[in-house]
Formats: structure tokens, C-alpha cells, sequence
């Protein structure tokens, strides 16, 4: 959307801006010229773009704290920012507001392995610590897709997923430790390399947070040693409903496997034409299943995950027989949304969680919705997880496309919670599902949650526009009334 040129006014303040910003973080720090902000504008929901007022880079944790404080003493709004991968929008800039960009933060501080921990800059990629400790036996279990890009910081702040994290957990679970910079620019420290701290759960609170509450400037985070063995089974089926038959049949056997993934016959087949994995291109509906822990156990524990996909009509199935072939069966898997997005010029990917047991019901519904759209959809997720992410294949360039992308995925996600499950399994709520926060939440449990805000950010300055489909003055919050998708942020660009 093309915006309006910026009055003398607005012109006069971000040069004053930036001049302040310029003072605490000297040199290339701080980004003001319009040219130097184009890389900014967007994070990985790509298809809403804004530019900021300015970007800084800081490099130290007082200059994050001087930053704030200055922002909060001049009404100055601040996104955080990691590698800007988020699908939720949760980096997408404000028009008013500047970006502190966390990437310069991009040391491992410490690796302890006598209390299984690594305290490590929130701009360190997810996979550089696993890949700092695996020489000595050790990974940081929770794995998106994007590790190679996204930020420890982001994944802090969005409570991140992947697929190890059904049998290991979220971000949540394999973090002891945070230090925190807050909007007034005091720092905190949060946990420790305990499993367990004092207190009320402030951990528990930021984690997930997508940003609104502090700017994580520290993290510690728990390392586990690398399994003896891992094994992974391939599984195609006639169809989507014996598939995830299969996964409830899988968990309700006691079994839980280190990852537990189904993709459709769209996604498969996409990853197959990418990577060449070796997928069954036939199947409605293929399984990916890891097993690990020791070589004894992986075996008897892969013999009763084939024999109960058997008893469900998988027509294809295949045991990794060593380390080389288990990974070509998750390349595909890895690959799949590039893969997917060499079907359309543009996708669209959905994050909501069901039980486990709407599997069939919520993919078939999906189906006939991108039937009704017009608009072709591919499944990939962590089907033990029940977190689905379908994409919706769309061209930006079509007039209207994006538009009934978004009402498809706004359906998707409304399905959802109608049956029992979430807005978000693991990419956050963002700007992406923010207007749907609604469908979960009544205006009381809303004004709940915007009172922790006002806790930690009385003035609204941090990341405000995102999560909340309006915000109110802390100080009003006794008497206020959340209306359902109503936008208080009219300098947001339209989403
Ligand atoms: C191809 C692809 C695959 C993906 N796969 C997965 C997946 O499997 N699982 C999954 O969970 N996600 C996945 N994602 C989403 C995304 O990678 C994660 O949400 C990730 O945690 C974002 O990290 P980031 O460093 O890019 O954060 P950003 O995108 O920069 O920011 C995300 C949010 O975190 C906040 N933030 C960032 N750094 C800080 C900080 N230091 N302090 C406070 N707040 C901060 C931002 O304000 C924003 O709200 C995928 C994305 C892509 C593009």
C-alpha cells in the first residue's frame, strides 16, 4: 500500500529521533535513510509491508536500556526484532515507530555442561547452538523449520515449535533462563540454570510474549544429550482419515515418538519434486515418524508403529536403516514450504492447533473450504502435535487473491477453535490473528491479559498493534469494553 509522503512535522521528529538514537548507539548503528529501511518492512508474513521511522542495531545491553528509556521518556513505539522470520507478523514495523533490531547480540556466552545449559545472545540461530555442543554429545531439542535463520530472542518471544518438540516440548520447556530489558529500560533477570526459580513464573509469562513485554537481551536454555539412536518410518496411506487414525492410535499406545508429522498429497508431492526424498507420490496422506533413544528400544517401538499403520491400511512403508537415509526422509519434510512455494507465486501458512482426534473432520472441512475459495491448499504439520499448517496457494498479483487467501485462513483458524482447538500452535498471534482473538477470548479474559501488559509496559510502547485486536490506556482498564475486531491502530497499514 502506498503511503501518504510525511508532513514537515512527522519529518522534524524522526530526524529528532534519530539524531537521540544516533547519540547512544554510535557508527552504522542506527538506520534512518529510506533506502537502509527496505529490508526492514517486512518479516516473513511477507504479504504486508511497512516502513519504519528508523532501525538500531544495538551491540550492548546497556545500549538497549538507554534506547528504551529514551523511547518511552519521547512516546517513541519499539518492535523488536530477530532475524524477522515470524509468520505472524509479530516483526512487521511501525509506521511511527522504530525497529531495534537484535542480531548483533550473536555470541554463545557460555556452555555449562556440568547443569546442561548454554547462556547464549537472542540473536544466535536456533541451529548455531545445537551446532556449537554436538561435537560433545549434546542439541537444544526445539527445532523449527527455520532454524537456520530465526533467533533464540524470536523464538523466546513466539514460544517456538518443531518436530521434536511432541516428545521434548516448546521453547517453553527447554528454557531456564532469560535476562530481560524493559520499556523503561530497567533489567531484569528471569529464572536461572534451575529447573525451577522462586516466585511467580515471570518466565513462563515472557515466553510467548511476541515482544509486548520485554527485550530478551540473555537466554539460557537447557541442552539434552543426543540420543543413541534415532530411526525414522515413512508411512503412506489411501487416505487422510486412516493416517490420522494412525497418529491417535500411535500416542493412545503409549508410544511418543521424537516427531510425528503428516503431509498431504499436495505437500508430498511438492517435496518429492524438490528434494527427491523418496516419498510415495500416490498417497492421499504420508507419516513421518522418528523414534529414538536406545538402538533396543527404537526397534521394538518402530515394529508396533508398523503394525498399527498396517492395521490402518498404510500401503507403503519404509524403516530408515541408518543415519544418512533417516535424514533424506526428513528432507523432504524440511523442504516442504519452499517446495510448496514452487506451486503458486504465493502462499499463505495457517498455525492452528486441534485435538488430535479432529484430524480427518478439520482436513476434509479444509478441503471443501478451499473448494468454495477457489484457492488450492497444501497440509504439512506436526500432526502429533495437532498442529496444522496448511497453505493456501494464491497469486498476489490476481486482484482479490489475498483477499480471499486471508478469509480462507481466517476460516481455517475459526474451524479450529470450534472444535476444541487454538488460534496458534507455535507462530504466534502477531497481526496475522489478531482481529480473531475474539473467537477465544470474551472481553473479560482480553482485559485480563492487557492488565499483565500495563505490568510491564504501562505507556503501550512495546510492539503495541500486535496480539491485541485493540489496546486501552492502562489507567481505563477497570471500566474498559473490548469491542470483537475493532482496529485502535489507524497507522497500521490495512491487513
Ligand atoms: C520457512 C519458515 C519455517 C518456519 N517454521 C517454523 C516452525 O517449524 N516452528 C515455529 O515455531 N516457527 C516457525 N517459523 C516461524 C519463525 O521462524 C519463528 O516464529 C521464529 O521464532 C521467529 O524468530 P525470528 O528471530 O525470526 O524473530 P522475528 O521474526 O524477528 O520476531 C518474531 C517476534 O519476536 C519478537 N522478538 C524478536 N526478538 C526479540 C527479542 N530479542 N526480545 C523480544 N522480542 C523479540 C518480535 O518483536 C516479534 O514479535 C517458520 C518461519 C519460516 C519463514
Amino acid at each position: 500500500m502506498r503511503m501518504p509522503a510525511p508532513d514537515e512535522g512527522t519529518l522534524a521528529r524522526k530526524a529528532e529521533i534519530v539524531r537521540a538514537l544516533k547519540r547512544i548507539v554510535p557508527g552504522e548503528g542506527v538506520i534512518g535513510e529510506p533506502a537502509g529501511l527496505i529490508p526492514f518492512e517486512s518479516d516473513g508474513l511477507s504479504a504486508y509491508r511497512q516502513r519504519p521511522l528508523a532501525v538500531v542495531l544495538p551491540e550492548t545491553v546497556e545500549q538497549v536500556s538507554e534506547v528504551l528509556a529514551w523511547c518511552q521518556a519521547h512516546a517513541v513505539k519499539v518492535v523488536p526484532r530477530g532475524a524477522g522470520t515470524s509468520l505472524s507478523g509479530g516483526a512487521l514495523p511501525l509506521q511511527d515507530g522504530i525497529i531495534l533490531g537484535m542480531a548483533k547480540f550473536n555470541r554463545i556466552l557460555e556452555v555449562d555442561y556440568e547443569n546442561r545449559c548454554a547462556v547464549v545472545q537472542p540473536g544466535v540461530t536456533n541451529l548455531a547452538i545445537s551446532e556449537a555442543v554436538r561435537a560433545d554429545g549434546f542439541y537444544y531439542a526445539p527445532d523449527p523449520s527455520s532454524q537456520i535463520a530465526c533467533t533464540i530472542g524470536g523464538n523466546v518471544a513466539e514460544n517456538s515449535g518443531g518436530v521434536h518438540c511432541l516428545k521434548y516440548g516448546l521453547t517453553t520447556n527447554n528454557l531456564l533462563g532469560c535476562e530481560i530489558v524493559l520499556m523503561d529500560g530497567q533489567v531484569v533477570r528471569l529464572g536461572g540454570r534451575g529447573y525451577d526459580a522462586a516466585g511467580y513464573d515471570l518466565l513462563g509469562v515472557v515466553t510467548g510474549s511476541e515482544g509486548l513485554l520485554g527485550v530478551v537481551t540473555e537466554v539460557t536454555v537447557r541442552l539434552l544429550p543426543t540420543p543413541e539412536t534415532a530411526r525414522a518410518l515413512l508411512l503412506g496411506f489411501p487416505s487422510v482419515e486412516a493416517a490420522g487414525a494412525t497418529v491417535a492410535d500411535i500416542i493412545a499406545a503409549g508410544v511418543i515418538p521424537a516427531g510425528l508429522e503428516m503431509m498431504d498429497k499436495p505437500a508430498t508431492r511438492a517435496a518429492e519434486a524438490f528434494v527427491h526424498a523418496g516419498y510415495p507420490t500416490e498417497a492421499e496422506a504420508l507419516l513421518i515418524v522418528e523414534l529414538d533413544g536406545p538402538e533396543a528400544e527404537c526397534a521394538e517401538l518402530a515394529a508396533r508403529v508398523e503394525a498399527l499403520a498396517q492395521a490402518r491400511g498404510a500401503d507403503f512403508i519404509r524403516v530408515s536403516k541408518n543415519d544418512a537415509e533417516r535424514l533424506a526422509f526428513w528432507a523432504g519434510r524440511k523442504a516442504a514450504f519452499p517446495a510448496v512455494g514452487r506451486l503458486s507465486p504465493d502462499y499463505y501458512c495457517m498455525d492452528g492447533t486441534i485435538p488430535r482426534r479432529q484430524l480427518p473432520h478439520v482436513l476434509t472441512r479444509i478441503y471443501e473450504l478451499g473448494r468454495s475459495y477457489g484457492l488450492g491448499v497444501a497440509n504439512v504439520f506436526h500432526a502429533g502435535d495437532g498442529n496444522l499448517h496448511p497453505l493456501i496457494l494464491y497469486d498476489v498479483e490476481r486482484p482479490g487473491d489475498l483477499e480471499k487467501a486471508e478469509a480462507f485462513g481466517a476460516d481455517i483458524l475459526k474451524l479450529c477453535v470450534s472444535v476444541g482447538g487454538v488460534l496458534t500452535g507455535e507462530h504466534g498471534v502477531g497481526v496475522e490473528k489478531r482481529d480473531l482473538m475474539g473467537e477465544m477470548f470474551d472481553a473479560t479474559d482480553l482485559a485480563c491479559q492487557q492488565r499483565v501488559k500495563c505490568a510491564f509496559d504501562p505507556e503501550l510502547l512495546l510492539n503495541p498493534g500486535k496480539v491485541f485486536p485493540s489496546l486501552h490506556r492502562c489507567a481505563e482498564l477497570g471500566r474498559m469494553h473490548v469491542h470483537h475486531g475493532k482496529l485502535a491502530f489507524p497507522e497500521l497499514p490495512r491487513f
